[in-house]
């Protein structure tokens, strides 16, 4: 940006003196402290443009339901964009990239908006209003954007399911949100392949009881499409007749819903988290500030998927409420080569990168050249999150593009990081394998499960929970079932209404957490409690191991055994049983060295891939019941079911 349009900008939005103080534990102990939370919270909520400004900062007289700036009038899309007209008009907002279409375009603020008007224009046509839900079915293309914008402009309450979902998880979401439109595409394409959504949506409305006013289709021109009149509509043919339309925002209360959004899945049936609105900006802007340190000028680039809570969170929302420029990217890491993020770095000068271990492990098996050949001078720091990240992949990684790594650790039910540094409010050194220490407003407390006890020593092992109330822009409830949400997360715990992140973890003496996984991801070996997070952890310092699944299988002897799935770096490395053999007890060993023997898996068996979530997360619930020889449950959630297969026949080989 030139530096007049930045003047321009800054004076429109002076930055917020929002503190005096110079540490981050005074900076959180504000946050969280009864006295000074509201204060603390009412300078943020000035980063955020308010129809009318909040006077009230939280009603928690009904708890566990916080109810943020309750008086307080905003909308969402203003905040992402109508905030910044006219300083950033001409500047970029989305960077659209297909490598599945080969395909670029940016989208300055001003294009942005008036794509996002002609959208919000053409719901409207189908009585889209105020509270009304609008489902979005979409792979990674622009219109999906203009979507979920047009949607909370109006009002609307979007709901993005994953693209890569079939008809039945999209049958359940549709009878659980009952949109009024549903808007889909003909076609996603993932690695050359053309996925066809529109059978997949027919089916889905053949089987939800639940029917749409109107259906919204984005032709690519990628699959034939079977239109059904009176239901079917064509974007391109709608958004002609509305050029140059002008939809004013629909100004809604702060606590009035913005999204639903349903969690992976990874130990159960989803829930469909419920979002508000003001908290909700107000977080996102606030995390701009303290956690990323975005600005007008700058790119950010997240490789997450608009179906996740991280795609809505720092694809969409948190960069155009910051002013940046946002990358939103169809294609798989490694194609046409492994080079082509860090080539979409080079090109867009991308400043803020966030990805996911998951995805960065797929990297580790690729030739490591790609990594050196672009200019990634322009980038910042990569964050990640979403699953614990292994010291192994983040020192690989970190020393490979030669930038900080910053792990942060949160769930879709929280909208925006629990643990993370702050580096925006006082430079927090990392420490591999801890994503860092609690994120202001979050009161994170260490439960003993059993007791209920609030654990205060260093290095005490116990649940993470949070005690209410949850920051802005935390889930308001479950959709529809406010029972639901009471009981699944605040009653889990003896005698306490906390927040369960159904999350183990310890906190050293500096006040830095570590994730040592879910609370039933736990084994007991003859006894002894182990988290598979930390067997994994030790497997995957092995130098030929690329990715490992740690579960615990029933045992005879000892009640429960730990059994490893690991893929290796090459895989010729595991093409003879006696290679297979020789690498297996060399795995035990590092286990033996480092845990103890307790520790040591009874096997460690080679796959090519192991069972994940289509958002990239372990699915170790599937992967027990299997080496269990039971049945795995519910596999909507599940990326590639050929992952199970091959883990049914090593276990039946024995
Ligand atoms: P469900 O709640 O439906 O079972 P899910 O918990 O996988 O699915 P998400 O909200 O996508 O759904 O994931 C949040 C979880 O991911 C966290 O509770 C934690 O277990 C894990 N996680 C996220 N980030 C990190 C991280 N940085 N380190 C360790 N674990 C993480
Ligand atoms: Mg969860």
């Amino acid at each position: 940006m030139n530096a007049e349009l930045q003047v321009a900008w800054c004076r429109r939005h002076p930055k917020q003196e929002t503190t005096t103080m110079t540490t981050f534990a005074d900076f959180h102990a504000r946050s969280i402290s009864d006295s000074e939370r509201n204060a603390f919270w009412a300078e943020q909520a000035k980063l955020v443009d308010w129809k009318i400004a909040p006077t009230e900062v939280v009603d928690y007289s009904n708890p566990p339901f916080a109810r943020w700036f309750p008086d307080g009038v905003t909308n969402l899309c203003h905040n992402a964009l109508d905030r910044h007209l006219p300083a950033l008009q001409d500047q970029p907002a989305l960077i659209a990239i297909s490598t599945e279409t080969d395909t670029e375009r940016t989208y300055t603020y001003g294009e942005l908006h008036a794509e996002v008007q002609r959208m919000a224009a053409v719901l409207q046509s189908f009585g889209v209003q105020k509270g009304d839900r609008v489902q979005i079915y979409m792979p990674m293309v622009a219109e999906a954007v203009f979507a979920m914008l047009a949607s909370v402009r109006l009002g609307a309450i979007h709901s993005v399911v994953f693209g890569g979902f079939a008809s039945g998880s999209l049958a359940s979401r549709i009878d659980d949100a009952q949109p009024k439109v549903i808007v889909s595409t003909d076609a996603g394409s993932r690695g050359g392949r053309v996925v066809a959504y529109k059978p997949l949506l027919d089916e889905a409305l053949q089987l939800s009881s639940h029917k749409p006013g109107a259906v919204l289709m984005v032709n690519r021109g990628l699959a034939p499409m079977q239109m059904q009149a009176g239901r079917d509509h064509d974007w391109a043919a709608l958004r002609a007749l509305h050029l140059d339309a002008q939809v004013p925002c629909t100004w809604v209360q702060s606590t009035d819903p913005s999204y639903i959004l349903y969690t992976s899945g990874t130990t159960g049936k989803p829930k469909g988290v419920q979002r508000d609105t003001g908290g909700y900006t107000v977080a996102l802007a606030s995390s701009m500030d303290h956690i990323f340190h975005g600005k007008p000028g700058d790119t950010y680039f997240c490789t997450s998927d608009i179906g996740w809570v991280v795609g809505h969170s720092y694809i969409i929302y948190a960069p155009l409420i910051a002013g940046m420029a946002t990358v939103l990217y169809e294609g798989l890491p490694v194609r046409p080569d492994a080079g082509i993020w860090w080539s979409i770095v080079e090109k867009y000068k991308v400043t803020h990168m966030f990805s996911a271990p998951t995805a960065i492990r797929v990297l580790k098996k690729q030739d490591p050249s790609f990594l050196t050949k672009y200019d990634l001078s322009s980038l910042q720091a990569l964050w990640l999150a979403g699953e614990p990240l292994d010291e192994p992949t983040a020192q690989w990684i970190s020393s490979a593009i030669g930038v900080p790594i910053v792990d942060n650790y949160w769930q879709t039910e929280t909208g925006w990081p629990i643990m993370t540094l702050c580096n925006g409010v006082e430079k927090q050194a990392s420490r591999f394998g801890s994503p860092g220490k609690a994120v202001y407003g979050y009161n994170v407390k260490l439960i003993d499960e059993a007791t209920g006890q609030e654990l205060t020593g260093a290095n005490e092992k116990g649940v993470l929970a949070i005690e209410g109330p949850l920051p802005p822009g935390c889930l308001q409830t479950v959709w529809g079932d406010d029972e639901r949400f009471v009981n699944t997360y605040w009653k889990s715990i003896p005698g306490r209404m906390v927040y369960s992140t159904f999350d183990w973890g310890i906190r050293d003496a500096d006040g830095y957490y570590f994730i040592l996984g879910r609370t039933d991801d736990v084994i007991n070996v003859a006894g002894h409690r182990l988290g598979t997070r930390e067997i994994e952890e030790s497997i995957s310092g092995h130098p030929a191991i690329a990715e490992v699944a740690v579960v615990g299988v029933a045992d005879k002897l000892k009640g429960q055994a730990a059994m490893a799935f690991a893929v290796v770096r090459d895989p010729r490395s595991v093409e003879t049983a006696e290679q297979r053999s020789k690498l297996e007890a060399e795995v035990m060993k590092q286990v033996d060295g480092q845990l103890g023997a307790v520790a040591r898996p009874s096997r460690v068996l080679f796959v090519t891939t192991l069972p994940k979530t289509r958002s990239g997360k372990l699915l170790r619930r599937a992967l027990q019941a299997v080496a269990e020889n039971r049945d795995p449950g519910d596999l909507t959630t599940m990326e590639d079911p050929g992952a199970l297969q091959q883990v049914k026949e090593l276990v039946l080989q024995g």
